[in-house]
This record gives structure tokens, sequence and C-alpha cells, in this order.
């Protein structure tokens, strides 16, 4: 486990910007280092631990781009159209072959080009006469429609770099290189808790003034979308000691542990005296909104993170302080959260000097660009605000008021992870 100073969160201002906490962790948290090797088929989201520089050039060999004829470049048809015979056939896979000069070879799509040619005629261009000539327009470029080896990628070429959180297209780079195993860092270990006297499991009797809970199973979705290995804890009570204890035992076999609830400042908010109790804790107060309570501390060298207990508040803190948590303990690069523009189909009114997120669905508007509409209600418990949206629009600190027609940046729930 990354070992890291008690005092490592400690941030001096009253309000912390989300800029300053994903800064802050990102210069703090340090990466597990430890590696590991999985099979191509396991490798999509993993952080690559290795930089992988092209052991061949892609494509491996000079080829057809297209089904058709190859010639020499010195033979095309500069002025008039052109009979050639034809001789040799090449399908993709053929062995390289060698053309004779004034002859057209047949050739498909992915085959090695002819030794001696370097041009391929496109089938639907040309046509073949009552002598089984093939004619050939005039026109076309040398060189046209081959992919010369190496046009994709060089040999040596740095194709992948160490940290890259693997995708499906990088693995496709792996696979063409010949690749069958890839250096991953190991996943990530996240101890998760939920915290509250109101709290049930699914599955267990709740009792009138009862919730089942809802944060846990969604904070674990989140965690496995980013490659974490989680263990469920459970609900732990609002009681400082027993709270305190379970944080403290689960602090070595885990790289982070995760809570919700209880990070207010109110009487039943166990979470900041539990943490003091066995490592040490600064309650950041971010401003965003939902969220602002988030707690950071370290619990014998591990770092721990208290999200709020209202689910939105939790949805959104997760992304900009668990996220880019998880990304520094695993040496992933950092990936920023980048909103894309569309227009505002709403008014909304906000504090300036806090960054806010809107729960918005995207609708066509009349002239084809995408439109936000946002989500009637604003409380940070309403679950169906997350589920019946499709994202967020995120309101910098600068911005005080939004008018139907503004640009605004929309991050959709599927890039928060
Ligand atoms: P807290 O941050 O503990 O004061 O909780 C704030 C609100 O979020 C309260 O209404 C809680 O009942 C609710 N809440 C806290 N934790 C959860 C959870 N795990 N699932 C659903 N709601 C929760
Ligand atoms: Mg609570």
């Amino acid at each position: 486990m990354a070992q890291l100073s008690d005092d490592c969160f400690t941030f001096g201002g009253p309000m912390m910007s989300v800029d300053e906490a994903v800064r802050l962790i990102a210069s703090r948290v340090v990466a597990v280092g430890e590696t590991e090797t999985v099979a191509l088929v396991d490798a999509d989201g993993r952080i690559l631990a290795r930089d992988i520089t092209a052991p061949l050039p892609l494509p491996p060999f000079t080829n057809s781009a297209v089904d058709g004829y190859a010639l020499p470049g010195s033979d095309l048809p500069r002025e008039n159209e052109r009979a050639f015979p034809i001789e040799g056939r090449v399908a993709a896979g053929a062995s390289p072959h060698t053309a004779r000069p004034g002859y057209a070879v047949r050739i498909f799509t992915g085959a090695p080009m002819p030794g001696g040619t370097d041009t391929v005629f496109m089938q639907e261009d040309v046509h073949v006469d009552d002598n089984g000539h093939v004619v050939l327009p005039a026109g076309l470029k040398v060189g046209a429609n081959v992919r010369p080896a190496g046009e994709d990628i060089a040999q040596g070429h740095l194709a992948l770099k160490a940290g890259q959180r693997l995708r499906p297209q990088d693995i496709a780079l792996a696979a063409a290189f010949g690749l069958t195993v890839l250096q991953v860092v190991r996943r990530i270990r996240v101890a998760v808790f939920s915290t509250g006297d109101e709290l049930v499991s699914p599955g267990t009797p709740r009792a009138a003034a009862q919730l089942f809970d809802s944060n846990r199973f969604m904070l674990i979705a989140m965690l496995k979308r980013l490659g974490c290995e989680v263990s469920d804890l459970g609900i732990l009570r609002d009681e400082r000691e027993p709270l305190a204890q379970a944080l403290k035992r689960v602090a070595g076999a885990h790289d982070l542990i995760l809570t919700t609830g209880g990070v207010s400042t109110g009487e039943e908010d166990h979470v900041k005296a539990g943490v003091e109790a066995v490592g040490s804790l600064v309650l950041w107060r971010m401003a965003i909104k939902p969220g602002r309570p988030v707690a950071m501390g370290i619990i014998g060298g591990t770092p721990f993170i208290g999200l709020p207990g209202n689910p939105v508040a939790s949805f959104v803190t997760f992304a900009h302080v668990v996220r880019p948590t998880v990304l520094a303990l695993s040496g992933a690069r950092p990936a920023p959260l980048v909103p894309i523009p569309v227009r505002a189909a709403f008014t909304h009114k906000k504090k300036s000097g806090r960054r806010e997120y809107v729960r918005v669905t995207l609708r066509p508007a009349s002239d084809g660009a995408l439109e936000a509409v946002k989500f009637p209600r604003e409380g940070a418990g309403l679950l169906s605000s997350l589920v019946d949206t499709d994202g967020l629009v995120e309101l910098g600190e600068n911005i005080a008021k939004v008018e139907p027609g503004d640009l605004v940046g929309f991050l959709g729930y599927a890039d928060l992870l």
C-alpha cells in the first residue's frame, strides 16, 4: 500500500474550488506501483503500466486498399484508356508475387502488392473486354489505392504510453502488434461503507423510519467502472467508536477507504470524530453544488474519502474527488472531465464563486443543435433526477445566471467515470 503522511490533504483556505481539489489529489496521492499481466481480452479499462513501442510497422507489408488490378506506375495510361492482359491473381493472405511488365495483376483488398507494382485500379473503375483484357482509364495517380507498410505506425514508434487507461482501440493496437498480454497496474482496492442509523440493506426488513441504502450500490458500481476491486463492507451505525474501529480494521488491506454520509457537522455526523480517533482528517468545504462537505483523511497511511450522504451530492463529488484519487493511485495519466458545448433550454440562477452541476436531458433543437433541458426539481436527495436525465451541465465559478440559448458545458454520465 502507498503510505501517505497524515497532513497530506490539509488545505488552508475556507472554501476549496473543484480544480484545487483535483490538483491537490493529483499532487499528494502516490501510485501503488504494483503491476500484473493480463490477457488482451481482460485488459479493457485497465491502466497500462509500461510504454509500448511498435515492434513492427503497421501495416506490416505494403498492400492493396481495394479489390482491382495492380500495375507498375510506369505502365499507367496517361492520355487514353488502355487494355492490359491479366496475369496473376493475389488474394489477401497470399504469398508475395512478382508482376511481369506490361501485365495487370488481379488483386484483392489486403493482398500484398506484387513486386514491381505500386498502383491499384479499383474494379469499379475498369472493365474486362472481349479479349479478356482489363481496360484501364487514364489519369490515375501513381501509388493510388495502396497502403504502404508503416503508413499507420512506423516500427519503433511510441504507440501506447504508460498510464493510458486502455480502451478497445488501444487493445486492438496491442493485438495488431502481435502482443498477447499487457502489463497493467493492479486493481485499486477500495473499501466501501455507508453510514447512518436510518439505513438498512436491501433484502433486510425496513422499519417505518428507515431507508434502503442506495448510495453504497451506486458507489460500488462507479468504482467497478473505474476498474477497482471493491470490498462491500455494509452499513456503519452513527456511533463513533465502532465506526472508528471498522475503518482502522480495513485500512491495511485497501488502497482507499470510501464512506458516504455523516460528514456534515451535525451532532449525528460521526465520521469526522471516528476518523480522527484512528487517523487524521480534514473536512473540505468544496465550492460545489450539489456536494459541499467532503472529508479527506489518512488512516494508517491509507487515503480516506467521506462523501456526503445525499445521493446526488455523493454522485457529483465522486466524479471530482474519488475518480481523480483512483486514477492517481493507479498512476493513470490525469484525465480531466471535458464538458462539450450544448445550448441551454433553461433559466438558472446561481451563486458566483462556486461550481454548480445541473441535471439535464439532451434533445435536438429545431436547427439540429443539441439543447439541454433542466430536470424540473433540484433536491440533492432526488434519485429520479439522476435516473431520468442524461448528464450534468457544468456551470463555472464565474457564472451567475444562465438564460435560454446560452452555450453551456455538458458532461454525459458515462464520461464521469
Ligand atoms: P448525511 O450526510 O448522513 O447527513 O445524510 C444526508 C441525507 O442523505 C440523509 O437524508 C440520509 O438519509 C441520506 N443518505 C445518507 N446515506 C445514504 C445512503 N447510503 N443511501 C441513501 N440515502 C442516504
Ligand atoms: Mg447520516
